[in-house]
């Protein structure tokens, strides 16, 4: 079990310091399709307010990358092709809002195949990372709304010293392994403003 945080003390951490939130994809920024995958952008829906919470948190974060496991292309349900035109679609309905996310870092692979990527490996995390050395690594904050993803951090944590798990959603699974935890991502958002004006950061 991991203590639970003060939003307060994760912002005031970061003031003035280069970091990176990651962000998982289904589940917390769209609405995830049981049994299925998002294959393509008509498959894609925002959830309630993520949009909004995407443009606060970016205002927020140095730097903001999704990682998603989309283990639909190893199955050959769709290509890879398919999972980057959702996200060029992504960030061009983002761009209406002036906000860019930073990268979208993906995991195509089969879980049989037991890569270094798929979440909760750290593949994906620890990969971006190292392609921008001047970001602090134990600054980093990992947001899912899956248990994975609360394991993913954890992974994080083991490779680089600290990492921040915020859970999104309200599986107990989920909320009981976190470090904060929010019903939305946009409830997460709104805190982190909240903070950042106490702190006038
Ligand atoms: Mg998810
Ligand atoms: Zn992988």
């Amino acid at each position: 079990m991991l203590t639970q945080l003060d939003i307060r003390q994760i912002v005031a951490d970061r003031v003035g310091r280069e970091w990176c939130l990651f962000v998982d994809r289904d589940g917390v920024i769209n609405r995830q399709i049981v049994d299925d995958y998002v294959r393509g952008w008509a498959d894609f829906e925002w959830l309630p307010g993520a949009r909004d919470a995407l443009r606060k948190l970016r205002e927020w974060a140095p730097h903001l990358v999704v990682v998603t496991n989309q283990q639909g292309v190893g199955k050959g349900l769709m290509s890879i092709g398919d999972v980057t035109g959702i996200h060029d679609h992504i960030q061009a309905e983002l761009a209406q809002d002036g906000v860019a996310v930073n990268g979208f870092q993906v995991c195509p692979h089969l879980e049989s195949r037991h890569c270094s990527c798929r979440k909760p490996q750290p593949g994906l995390v620890l990969d971006w990372l190292t392609d921008h050395p001047s970001v602090d690594p134990s600054l980093s904050i990992v947001v899912g709304d899956s248990p994975s993803d609360m394991e993913l951090a954890q992974n994080v944590a083991t490779a680089v010293d600290r990492c921040v798990s915020i859970g999104i959603g309200g599986r107990a699974s989920v909320v009981g392994f976190a470090n904060a935890a929010f019903n939305s991502l946009w409830d997460f958002a709104v805190a982190v403003g909240h903070a950042r004006e106490e702190l006038g950061s």
